[in-house]
């Protein structure tokens, strides 16, 4: 391996760090085949049974190094349920907080009807 192949190298190393906030998801076909798309990008199969990707980086290099989507596959399922949890804590949390919203707007419709009927003081 000469130096600029080891600076590739490195610099796929990184890239595979942070696949998900480069906007890159996965959809799993099977237990050994899945999909990795990029936002508005192509789509590229891994299998990960054969240790093989559809990339031109891997392609190209014929399976002597690993591409970024293998390197980074572990943690971008893992940061992609992250990022459906928080999603759905979230969703969970706006709707209990609207359905508070509307208790309150509902007793304090009552309320004010309530406090339009003209008191009787005597
Ligand atoms: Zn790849």
């Amino acid at each position: 391996m000469n130096l600029d192949e080891a600076r590739q190298l490195a610099n796929v190393n990184e890239r595979a760090q942070r696949l998900f906030e480069d906007g890159y998801r996965i959809r799993s076909l099977d237990g050994n085949l899945h999909l990795i798309r990029k936002q508005h990008g192509a789509t590229y199969t891994l299998d990960r049974a054969e240790k093989s990707c559809t990339c031109p980086f891997f392609t190209k290099n014929s399976g002597r190094y690993s591409c970024k989507h293998f390197l980074g596959f572990k943690k971008l399922v893992l940061s992609q349920r992250f990022h459906l949890a928080t999603l759905s804590a979230r969703w969970e949390a706006e709707e209990q907080a609207a359905t508070i919203e509307q208790v309150f707007l509902s007793a304090s419709r009552v309320l004010s009807a309530r406090l339009e009927v003209p008191l009787c003081l005597s």
